[in-house]
């Protein structure tokens, strides 16, 4: 069997689908579609909520396999797992465990998510109050890090 990586898993995120209206904010589950399409796994996943006192909230799946909290789940083996059951499996991420190629294409992929982010996208869901800016200051040091890590990886090829 090929060598599976967390990246490549189907997934889902709590907080899209809570934003998205899939988990409702006093729901105790909600009915998770995993992938696309007719291929898509439905599962009913219970759900945890937080209330924040500036009035955000966050919601947070319970894992299936282990019941510990978690904003991700992917499917692995049929199975709805979170990444620290995946990492308990052997999972990895290929940042972390691929071939130096593979390494470097992952890096290359998260600088340019990062600059996606600051050049909008996902930041207009919470256009509320300072958090936006709170936010942007903390996806600028993100992508100065990786950019950083990105330039490393990249001399130590040349040498
Ligand atoms: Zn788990």
């Amino acid at each position: 069997m090929a060598r599976a990586y967390q990246d490549d898993l189907v997934s889902v995120n709590s907080a899209r689908l809570r934003a998205e209206g899939v988990i409702k904010p006093d729901a105790v589950s909600a009915t998770i579609r995993f992938g696309e399409g007719a291929d898509a796994l439905k599962r009913e996943v219970r759900v945890w909520h937080r209330q924040f006192r500036n009035g955000r909230a966050q919601s947070l799946f319970y894992c299936p396999h282990c019941q510990g909290k978690a904003q991700i789940l992917k499917v692995y083996d049929g199975r709805i797992q979170c990444r620290n059951c995946l990492r308990r499996a052997g999972v990895q991420f290929r940042a972390a465990y691929g071939t130096r190629e593979e390494r470097a294409q992952s890096r290359e992929k998260r600088v340019e998510a990062l600059k996606a982010k600051l050049a909008g996208g996902s930041l207009r869901v919470h256009p509320r109050g300072g958090r936006g800016i709170e936010r942007r200051r903390e996806l600028e040091l993100s992508l100065r890090r990786a950019e950083i890590r990105q330039r490393e990886k990249l001399l130590e090829v040349e040498r």
